[in-house]
Protein backbone atom coordinates (compact mmCIF):
# COMPACT_ATOMS: atom_id res chain seq x y z
CA UNK A 1 0.00 0.00 0.00
CA UNK A 2 1.22 3.33 -1.00
CA UNK A 3 2.04 5.57 2.40
CA UNK A 4 -0.74 7.61 3.05
CA UNK A 5 -2.88 5.23 0.92
CA UNK A 6 -6.45 4.20 2.18
CA UNK A 7 -7.56 1.02 1.94
CA UNK A 8 -9.06 0.56 -1.37
CA UNK A 9 -13.13 0.35 -1.12
CA UNK A 10 -14.08 -3.24 -2.25
CA UNK A 11 -10.34 -4.20 -2.20
CA UNK A 12 -9.17 -7.09 0.79
CA UNK A 13 -10.99 -7.15 4.21
CA UNK A 14 -8.83 -6.34 6.98
CA UNK A 15 -8.03 -9.47 8.04
CA UNK A 16 -3.65 -8.15 8.58
CA UNK A 17 -3.15 -7.66 12.13
CA UNK A 18 -3.14 -3.35 13.01
CA UNK A 19 0.57 -2.22 13.77
CA UNK A 20 -0.34 0.46 16.00
CA UNK A 21 -2.38 -2.31 18.13
CA UNK A 22 1.28 -3.90 19.12
CA UNK A 23 3.58 -2.08 21.05
CA UNK A 24 7.71 -2.95 20.91
CA UNK A 25 7.00 -6.15 23.36
CA UNK A 26 4.76 -7.58 20.44
CA UNK A 27 6.63 -6.66 17.74
CA UNK A 28 9.93 -8.40 19.40
CA UNK A 29 7.81 -11.13 20.20
CA UNK A 30 6.27 -11.52 16.37
CA UNK A 31 9.93 -11.21 14.90
CA UNK A 32 10.66 -14.03 17.46
CA UNK A 33 8.64 -16.64 16.45
CA UNK A 34 9.24 -16.22 12.77
CA UNK A 35 13.29 -16.19 13.62
CA UNK A 36 13.82 -12.86 12.33
CA UNK A 37 16.48 -10.71 13.01
CA UNK A 38 16.09 -8.65 15.92
CA UNK A 39 17.31 -5.26 14.22
CA UNK A 40 14.40 -5.89 12.30
CA UNK A 41 11.96 -4.79 15.44
CA UNK A 42 13.49 -1.20 15.72
CA UNK A 43 13.77 -1.18 11.55
CA UNK A 44 10.33 -1.42 11.24
CA UNK A 45 9.40 1.11 14.44
CA UNK A 46 11.66 3.43 13.24
CA UNK A 47 9.87 3.56 9.68
CA UNK A 48 6.59 3.41 10.79
CA UNK A 49 6.55 6.09 13.96
CA UNK A 50 10.14 8.00 13.43
CA UNK A 51 9.82 8.73 9.91
CA UNK A 52 6.02 8.38 9.21
CA UNK A 53 6.51 5.58 6.24
CA UNK A 54 3.65 3.49 6.44
CA UNK A 55 4.61 1.55 2.68
CA UNK A 56 6.55 -1.43 3.08
CA UNK A 57 8.19 -0.67 -0.17
CA UNK A 58 9.46 2.37 1.06
CA UNK A 59 11.34 0.79 3.83
CA UNK A 60 14.66 0.59 1.88
CA UNK A 61 16.88 -0.78 4.57
CA UNK A 62 14.53 -3.81 4.65
CA UNK A 63 14.73 -7.17 2.55
CA UNK A 64 12.28 -7.65 0.19
CA UNK A 65 11.51 -11.13 2.20
CA UNK A 66 11.09 -9.14 4.86
CA UNK A 67 9.14 -6.36 3.50
CA UNK A 68 6.82 -8.79 1.48
CA UNK A 69 5.94 -10.72 4.93
CA UNK A 70 5.78 -7.15 7.26
CA UNK A 71 2.99 -6.42 3.87
CA UNK A 72 1.33 -9.98 4.36
CA UNK A 73 0.80 -9.54 8.23
CA UNK A 74 0.43 -5.94 9.20
CA UNK A 75 -1.80 -3.33 8.13
CA UNK A 76 -0.88 -0.13 9.00
CA UNK A 77 -3.45 2.37 8.15
CA UNK A 78 -6.94 0.92 8.90
CA UNK A 79 -9.11 3.77 8.70
CA UNK A 80 -10.16 5.90 5.44
CA UNK A 81 -10.04 9.72 5.95
CA UNK A 82 -13.99 9.82 4.25
CA UNK A 83 -13.84 14.18 5.00
CA UNK A 84 -11.23 16.39 5.79
CA UNK A 85 -11.26 20.04 6.78
CA UNK A 86 -9.41 22.86 7.10
CA UNK A 87 -10.75 25.63 8.81
CA UNK A 88 -9.59 29.72 8.37
CA UNK A 89 -8.20 29.16 11.54
CA UNK A 90 -5.94 26.41 10.44
CA UNK A 91 -7.22 23.97 12.57
CA UNK A 92 -7.96 20.80 10.33
CA UNK A 93 -10.88 17.82 11.05
CA UNK A 94 -11.00 14.31 10.04
CA UNK A 95 -13.44 11.95 9.90
CA UNK A 96 -12.34 8.45 9.36
CA UNK A 97 -14.09 5.39 8.84
CA UNK A 98 -13.18 2.19 10.32
CA UNK A 99 -15.34 0.22 8.25
CA UNK A 100 -13.49 -2.89 7.18
CA UNK A 101 -13.72 -3.13 3.09
CA UNK A 102 -16.42 -5.24 1.61
CA UNK A 103 -15.97 -8.92 0.85
CA UNK A 104 -15.92 -9.82 -2.87
CA UNK A 105 -19.17 -11.40 -3.94
CA UNK A 106 -19.33 -15.20 -2.55
CA UNK A 107 -17.11 -15.16 -0.13
CA UNK A 108 -17.05 -15.09 3.98
CA UNK A 109 -17.29 -11.75 5.72
CA UNK A 110 -14.33 -11.08 7.53
CA UNK A 111 -14.03 -11.80 11.02
CA UNK A 112 -13.40 -8.47 13.06
CA UNK A 113 -10.25 -8.61 15.10
CA UNK A 114 -12.04 -5.68 17.37
CA UNK A 115 -15.57 -4.48 18.33
CA UNK A 116 -15.76 -2.02 16.50
CA UNK A 117 -19.43 -1.97 14.46
CA UNK A 118 -19.27 -1.80 10.59
CA UNK A 119 -19.35 1.60 9.11
CA UNK A 120 -18.43 3.39 12.21
CA UNK A 121 -16.88 6.39 11.97
CA UNK A 122 -15.09 8.62 14.36
CA UNK A 123 -13.80 12.41 14.34
CA UNK A 124 -10.16 13.94 15.27
CA UNK A 125 -8.94 17.30 14.87
CA UNK A 126 -5.36 18.82 14.58
CA UNK A 127 -5.83 22.40 16.53
CA UNK A 128 -2.52 24.40 16.02
CA UNK A 129 -1.29 27.49 18.42
CA UNK A 130 1.73 29.15 18.23
CA UNK A 131 4.14 25.94 19.02
CA UNK A 132 1.77 23.46 19.90
CA UNK A 133 0.09 21.17 17.20
CA UNK A 134 -2.61 19.24 19.52
CA UNK A 135 -4.72 16.43 18.76
CA UNK A 136 -8.18 15.95 20.06
CA UNK A 137 -8.89 12.57 19.34
CA UNK A 138 -11.96 9.60 20.35
CA UNK A 139 -11.87 6.91 22.30
CA UNK A 140 -15.07 5.23 21.56
CA UNK A 141 -17.73 5.23 18.46
CA UNK A 142 -20.58 7.63 19.95
CA UNK A 143 -20.59 8.32 23.16
CA UNK A 144 -22.50 6.45 25.88
CA UNK A 145 -22.95 9.72 28.40
CA UNK A 146 -25.46 11.45 26.09
CA UNK A 147 -24.58 14.94 26.94
CA UNK A 148 -27.50 16.75 26.36
CA UNK A 149 -25.53 19.50 24.30
CA UNK A 150 -23.37 17.44 22.20
CA UNK A 151 -23.47 15.67 18.99
CA UNK A 152 -21.34 12.73 19.93
CA UNK A 153 -23.84 11.69 22.33
CA UNK A 154 -26.99 11.32 20.15
CA UNK A 155 -27.59 7.53 18.79
CA UNK A 156 -25.62 6.14 21.96
CA UNK A 157 -22.24 4.15 21.66
CA UNK A 158 -21.58 1.87 18.80
CA UNK A 159 -18.26 0.53 20.72
CA UNK A 160 -15.15 0.55 21.44
CA UNK A 161 -12.17 1.46 19.40
CA UNK A 162 -8.56 -0.03 20.05
CA UNK A 163 -5.65 1.30 20.96
CA UNK A 164 -4.46 1.14 17.66
CA UNK A 165 -7.14 2.94 16.16
CA UNK A 166 -5.95 5.63 18.68
CA UNK A 167 -3.22 5.33 18.18
CA UNK A 168 -3.97 5.83 14.40
CA UNK A 169 -5.90 8.74 14.78
CA UNK A 170 -2.75 10.96 16.35
CA UNK A 171 -0.41 9.40 13.63
CA UNK A 172 -2.90 10.45 11.03
CA UNK A 173 -2.93 14.29 12.17
CA UNK A 174 0.61 14.55 12.54
CA UNK A 175 0.83 13.82 9.01
CA UNK A 176 -1.45 16.47 7.98
CA UNK A 177 -0.24 19.57 5.80
CA UNK A 178 1.29 21.75 7.89
CA UNK A 179 2.09 19.41 10.68
CA UNK A 180 5.70 18.33 11.99
CA UNK A 181 4.14 16.21 14.90
CA UNK A 182 1.81 16.33 17.18
CA UNK A 183 3.32 17.86 20.59
CA UNK A 184 -0.38 17.46 22.70
CA UNK A 185 -3.12 14.81 22.79
CA UNK A 186 -6.04 15.18 23.98
CA UNK A 187 -9.09 12.62 24.83
CA UNK A 188 -12.11 15.30 24.16
CA UNK A 189 -13.61 13.63 21.34
CA UNK A 190 -16.08 11.32 20.94
CA UNK A 191 -16.40 8.79 23.80
CA UNK A 192 -15.69 8.41 27.55
CA UNK A 193 -12.03 7.48 28.02
CA UNK A 194 -12.15 5.80 30.99
CA UNK A 195 -15.14 3.68 29.75
CA UNK A 196 -12.84 2.47 27.02
CA UNK A 197 -10.07 1.73 30.08
CA UNK A 198 -7.47 -0.34 28.50
CA UNK A 199 -7.75 0.63 25.18
CA UNK A 200 -7.08 4.36 25.95
CA UNK A 201 -3.97 3.35 28.63
CA UNK A 202 -2.14 1.31 26.52
CA UNK A 203 -2.61 3.65 23.27
CA UNK A 204 -1.15 6.53 25.83
CA UNK A 205 1.83 3.74 26.35
CA UNK A 206 2.87 4.13 22.76
CA UNK A 207 2.14 7.32 22.67
CA UNK A 208 4.18 8.15 25.07
CA UNK A 209 6.89 5.41 24.09
CA UNK A 210 10.30 6.78 23.09
CA UNK A 211 10.39 3.61 20.50
CA UNK A 212 6.78 5.09 19.31
CA UNK A 213 5.43 8.80 18.78
CA UNK A 214 7.42 9.93 22.20
CA UNK A 215 5.19 12.66 23.51
CA UNK A 216 5.62 13.48 27.10
CA UNK A 217 2.55 12.23 28.99
CA UNK A 218 2.50 15.89 30.74
CA UNK A 219 1.09 16.56 27.56
CA UNK A 220 -1.40 13.87 26.89
CA UNK A 221 -5.08 14.86 28.60
CA UNK A 222 -8.04 12.31 29.68
CA UNK A 223 -11.07 14.07 29.77
CA UNK A 224 -13.76 12.19 32.05
CA UNK A 225 -17.06 12.64 32.67
CA UNK A 226 -16.13 11.40 35.92
CA UNK A 227 -16.91 8.07 37.55
CA UNK A 228 -15.64 7.88 40.78
CA UNK A 229 -13.91 4.34 40.75
CA UNK A 230 -12.82 4.54 37.52
CA UNK A 231 -10.64 8.46 38.58
CA UNK A 232 -9.19 6.11 41.32
CA UNK A 233 -8.13 3.35 39.14
CA UNK A 234 -6.58 5.70 37.06
CA UNK A 235 -4.47 7.11 39.77
CA UNK A 236 -2.53 3.84 39.87
CA UNK A 237 -1.33 4.37 36.13
CA UNK A 238 2.39 4.29 35.97
CA UNK A 239 2.60 7.69 33.25
CA UNK A 240 1.97 11.16 34.24
CA UNK A 241 -0.81 12.41 32.43
CA UNK A 242 -3.18 15.16 33.00
CA UNK A 243 -6.45 14.60 34.17
CA UNK A 244 -9.43 16.89 33.58
CA UNK A 245 -13.09 16.40 34.87
CA UNK A 246 -16.06 17.83 32.89
CA UNK A 247 -18.17 19.21 35.28
CA UNK A 248 -20.58 21.59 33.16
CA UNK A 249 -22.20 22.54 36.26
CA UNK A 250 -22.10 23.31 39.98
CA UNK A 251 -25.17 21.41 41.28
CA UNK A 252 -26.27 18.10 41.01
CA UNK A 253 -29.55 19.17 39.73
CA UNK A 254 -28.49 20.68 37.02
CA UNK A 255 -25.58 18.35 35.88
CA UNK A 256 -28.56 15.35 35.86
CA UNK A 257 -29.92 18.03 33.25
CA UNK A 258 -27.43 18.48 31.23
CA UNK A 259 -25.04 14.76 32.05
CA UNK A 260 -27.29 11.91 31.92
CA UNK A 261 -24.56 9.56 33.43
CA UNK A 262 -24.44 11.80 35.97
CA UNK A 263 -26.76 10.33 38.28
CA UNK A 264 -24.24 8.08 38.62
CA UNK A 265 -22.38 9.55 41.35
CA UNK A 266 -22.71 12.99 42.52
CA UNK A 267 -20.60 16.24 42.58
CA UNK A 268 -19.29 15.49 46.46
CA UNK A 269 -18.32 11.75 45.25
CA UNK A 270 -16.65 13.13 42.37
CA UNK A 271 -14.71 16.03 43.83
CA UNK A 272 -13.67 13.46 46.90
CA UNK A 273 -12.51 10.65 44.03
CA UNK A 274 -10.64 14.34 42.21
CA UNK A 275 -9.19 15.33 46.19
CA UNK A 276 -7.53 11.44 45.94
CA UNK A 277 -5.95 12.25 42.52
CA UNK A 278 -4.16 15.27 43.40
CA UNK A 279 -2.98 13.67 46.98
CA UNK A 280 -1.89 10.19 45.23
CA UNK A 281 -0.24 11.79 42.14
CA UNK A 282 1.15 15.42 43.05
CA UNK A 283 -1.15 16.72 39.76
CA UNK A 284 -3.27 19.34 39.42
CA UNK A 285 -6.86 18.92 37.72
CA UNK A 286 -8.64 21.01 35.83
CA UNK A 287 -12.56 20.81 35.39
CA UNK A 288 -13.45 21.92 32.48
CA UNK A 289 -16.95 24.02 32.14
CA UNK A 290 -19.13 24.46 29.15
CA UNK A 291 -20.95 27.73 29.32
CA UNK A 292 -24.69 27.28 28.07
CA UNK A 293 -26.46 30.73 27.36
CA UNK A 294 -28.89 31.10 30.04
CA UNK A 295 -28.25 27.85 31.77
CA UNK A 296 -25.23 26.87 33.31
CA UNK A 297 -23.50 30.60 33.03
CA UNK A 298 -24.92 33.27 35.84
CA UNK A 299 -22.94 34.69 38.51
CA UNK A 300 -24.92 32.37 41.11
CA UNK A 301 -23.13 28.86 39.46
CA UNK A 302 -19.61 30.69 39.04
CA UNK A 303 -19.52 31.09 43.01
CA UNK A 304 -20.46 27.76 43.18
CA UNK A 305 -18.28 26.52 40.74
CA UNK A 306 -15.72 28.55 42.68
CA UNK A 307 -16.09 26.69 45.64
CA UNK A 308 -15.65 23.54 43.76
CA UNK A 309 -12.47 24.39 42.42
CA UNK A 310 -10.99 25.49 45.51
CA UNK A 311 -11.64 22.34 47.24
CA UNK A 312 -9.49 20.38 45.02
CA UNK A 313 -6.76 22.64 43.85
CA UNK A 314 -8.76 22.61 40.23
CA UNK A 315 -7.86 24.97 37.26
CA UNK A 316 -11.06 25.69 34.85
CA UNK A 317 -11.42 25.73 31.70
CA UNK A 318 -14.36 27.75 30.81
CA UNK A 319 -15.20 26.22 26.70
CA UNK A 320 -18.21 28.85 25.18
CA UNK A 321 -20.82 26.36 23.45
CA UNK A 322 -20.62 25.62 19.83
CA UNK A 323 -23.95 25.86 18.26
CA UNK A 324 -24.85 22.38 16.45
CA UNK A 325 -27.82 22.46 14.49
CA UNK A 326 -30.76 20.51 16.40
CA UNK A 327 -29.43 20.93 19.57
CA UNK A 328 -31.65 23.72 21.46
CA UNK A 329 -28.83 25.57 23.57
CA UNK A 330 -27.60 28.90 22.73
CA UNK A 331 -23.69 30.46 22.96
CA UNK A 332 -23.48 32.49 25.37
CA UNK A 333 -22.31 36.41 25.11
CA UNK A 334 -18.58 36.81 25.29
CA UNK A 335 -19.24 39.64 27.96
CA UNK A 336 -21.18 36.43 30.21
CA UNK A 337 -18.36 34.40 29.51
CA UNK A 338 -15.63 36.85 30.62
CA UNK A 339 -18.11 37.78 33.64
CA UNK A 340 -18.23 34.41 35.26
CA UNK A 341 -14.54 34.30 34.79
CA UNK A 342 -13.78 37.52 36.64
CA UNK A 343 -16.31 35.90 38.94
CA UNK A 344 -13.98 32.81 39.48
CA UNK A 345 -10.77 34.75 39.40
CA UNK A 346 -11.71 36.80 42.41
CA UNK A 347 -12.12 33.91 44.21
CA UNK A 348 -8.78 33.33 43.80
CA UNK A 349 -9.27 29.88 40.81
CA UNK A 350 -7.19 29.84 37.76
CA UNK A 351 -9.61 30.14 34.94
CA UNK A 352 -9.31 30.21 31.48
CA UNK A 353 -11.21 30.88 28.58
CA UNK A 354 -10.37 28.00 25.67
CA UNK A 355 -10.50 29.64 22.25
CA UNK A 356 -13.24 28.48 20.00
CA UNK A 357 -11.37 27.03 17.25
CA UNK A 358 -12.47 25.65 13.51
CA UNK A 359 -16.14 27.18 14.05
CA UNK A 360 -16.12 27.25 10.08
CA UNK A 361 -15.78 23.40 9.62
CA UNK A 362 -18.11 22.10 12.91
CA UNK A 363 -15.40 21.58 15.07
CA UNK A 364 -17.34 20.36 17.98
CA UNK A 365 -17.28 17.73 19.16
CA UNK A 366 -18.95 15.04 16.76
CA UNK A 367 -20.78 17.58 15.03
CA UNK A 368 -19.48 16.79 11.78
CA UNK A 369 -20.32 12.86 11.72
CA UNK A 370 -23.71 14.50 13.33
CA UNK A 371 -24.32 16.73 10.34
CA UNK A 372 -22.83 14.33 7.81
CA UNK A 373 -25.53 11.73 9.13
CA UNK A 374 -28.11 14.12 8.43
CA UNK A 375 -27.49 15.13 4.85
CA UNK A 376 -25.79 11.32 4.28
CA UNK A 377 -28.09 8.06 4.23
S1 LIG B 1 -19.45 15.73 25.75
FE1 LIG B 1 -18.07 13.97 25.83
S2 LIG B 1 -19.00 12.65 27.40
FE2 LIG B 1 -20.61 14.08 26.77
S3 LIG B 1 -21.74 13.00 25.11
FE3 LIG B 1 -20.13 14.28 24.16
S4 LIG B 1 -18.40 12.87 23.89
FE4 LIG B 1 -19.78 11.95 25.40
Amino acid sequence: MDEGAESPAGGAPPLRAHFFDLDREAVAAWAAERHLPRHLVDQLLDWVYKKGVTDPAAMTNLSKAHRTLFESEFEVLRGRTIVHQSATDGTQKVLLSWRPAAPESGALLPQLSDTVARGSETESVMIPSEDRRTACVSSQLGCPVGCTFCASGIGGLEGNLTSGQIVEQVFRLGRLEGVDRISHVVFMGMGEPLANYAAVTDAIRVLNAPWGLGISARRITVSTVGLPAAIRKFCDFELPVTLALSLHAPSDALRREIIPWAEFSTIGELLDACDEWFHRTGREITLEYILLGGVNDSPAHAEDLATHALRIHANVNLIRYNEVRGIPYSRPSSEDVHAFQETLRARGVNAHIRASRGRDIAAACGQLRHERSAVVP
